[in-house]
């Protein structure tokens, strides 16, 4: 079913075609306010079961060792988001991002198929915006 957020998302199909979940190892994803109570609603843990908070004071999901590796706290042994409805903003936008310092939007080459996500850059930039001023505090 189509949603408002939809529209914003980067899709999730170049993943899914690749049965990539690179960017859920090691991740290193900040979350607004908002995604860590509805994160902790929705799976019943507090906050600091999921995240910490880092040196800078933003919070952080936090990875599990999985045989040795490091993963995101959500990430299953199948490579699958068990809190996909739910994921926070930031992994909605994954691999497109914001250089803070150069103020600029684009596909991070650490995806393995980050070139399959250029052509999203123009739909997602007003979001990615807004999503960027939410976290620092300005919204
Ligand atoms: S919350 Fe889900 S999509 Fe985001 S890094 Fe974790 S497993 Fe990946």
């Amino acid at each position: 079913m189509w949603s408002f957020m939809d529209k914003f998302e980067v899709k999730g199909h170049i993943c899914r075609k690749h049965n990539c979940h690179y960017c859920c190892e090691e991740t290193e994803m900040l979350l607004t306010k908002s995604d860590t109570f509805r994160i902790s609603k929705s799976v019943g843990i507090p906050p600091s079961d999921f995240s910490f908070l880092t040196k800078d004071n933003y919070r952080m999901l936090r990875n599990k060792e999985v045989n040795g590796e490091k993963r995101c706290f959500f990430l299953d042994t199948n490579g699958l988001c068990t809190i996909y409805d739910n994921r926070p903003e930031g992994c909605t936008y994954y691999p497109i991002i914001w250089d803070m310092t150069n103020h600029q939007i684009f596909s991070d080459d650490y995806c393995p198929y980050h070139k399959e996500f250029v052509s999203e850059i123009d739909r997602i930039k007003p979001n990615l915006e807004l999503f960027v001023l939410k976290l620092f505090g300005y919204l």
